[in-house]
């Protein structure tokens, strides 16, 4: 793969997500400020734009500045933006991103969120060293990026590296995308929360149930292991398809207390032929923020 060195990393990154939006100035590969604010998944993709900008020119960015912007959902080939899950972004049905951000913000580089993590993740984190390896986010939605021989897989439509939405035994909803019973309708942090209120905890959504299971609780203790069991699938079924060495996980809910060590648990219920080797998304929270501007980096030479 191209070598791409974290310390040439200078500028400007943004993240949105489904739930959080991010934004960042990077100076050497180092997280110099991060500001972030809730998503709006209801509004327009131009009053997301809006509040991107607004974190930005707090950062100090200005027009000309390398900048890398990650969202949610699938950029296809015209760099027109789709959310994929019509429950999250629900008012992003096709939109000219790149275009549209350029005018308030000058030139930028778009990404799908997660394949940028995975993009910084194979060259300055937890994938180093693999020749074959995906990133998954376990957050709003359920998320991946791979990185297959050092390349990003990226299709025409946008669509490739939405690995949540293949669909798992484990699966009984519907999901936003259409399909029935996909990874993303039974293990997101959506999907935690959804299960919490059908169980009669109306109130907790993802990280109060690990709260909950973490004080013990059996109904929040079941949820988690059930998503951690739909990722695990998820898990082996890539590495059976695409003979992974290794693959992280980030996300809030992936990155939370104990969820790696229970993706592992049950990742150890398979033969093992299928057990890939599993490690935590090592740039945290900043790896979509990070991956957006090395595909910048990468973009302008
Ligand atoms: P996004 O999807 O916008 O990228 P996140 O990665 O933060 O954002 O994922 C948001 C999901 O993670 C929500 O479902 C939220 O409830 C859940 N979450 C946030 N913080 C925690 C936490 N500390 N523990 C478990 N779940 C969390």
């Amino acid at each position: 793969m191209q070598r791409l060195l974290r310390e040439s990393l200078d500028g400007f990154a943004a993240d949105l997500g489904g739930t959080k939006i991010a934004a960042a100035r990077v100076a050497r590969g180092i997280v110099e400020e991060r500001l972030q604010t809730a998503t709006d998944g209801k509004a327009g993709p131009d009053a997301q734009l809006a509040t991107i900008a607004g974190l930005l020119q707090k950062l100090g960015h200005a027009p000309g500045a390398p900048l890398g912007v990650a969202v949610a959902g699938r950029i296809d080939g015209e760099e027109s933006w789709h959310a994929v899950n019509r429950g999250i972004l629900e008012a992003v049905q096709g939109f000219p991103l790149a275009s549209a951000l350029e005018r308030i913000v000058g030139a930028v580089t778009c990404c799908n969120d997660a394949a940028a993590a995975a993009f910084a993740e194979a060259h300055f984190g937890a994938g180093r060293g693999c020749r074959h390896f995906a990133y998954l986010t376990v957050s709003t939605g359920v998320g991946g990026g791979i990185v297959l021989g050092g390349q990003l897989i990226q299709s025409q439509n946008g669509l490739a590296g939405h690995v949540g939405f293949v669909s798992s035994p484990f699966g009984r909803n519907a999901c936003g995308s259409g399909r029935y019973g996909t990874v993303e309708s039974t293990a997101a942090g959506r999907a935690i929360a959804a299960e919490a209120a059908a169980q009669g905890h109306a109130e907790a959504d993802a990280r109060a149930v690990f709260a909950a299971a973490a004080q013990g609780q059996a109904w929040a203790e079941a949820i988690i292991e059930g998503s951690a069991k739909a990722v695990a699938t998820l898990i082996a079924d890539l590495a059976t398809i695409l003979g992974l060495d290794r693959v992280a996980i980030g996300g809030s809910v992936g990155l939370a207390d104990g969820y790696l060590d229970r993706v592992r648990t049950a990742l150890a219920e398979e033969p093992e032929l299928f057990r890939v080797e599993l490690a935590r998304a090592e740039l945290g929270h900043d790896s979509a923020l990070l991956g957006a501007l090395a595909l910048q980096r990468l973009q302008a030479g």
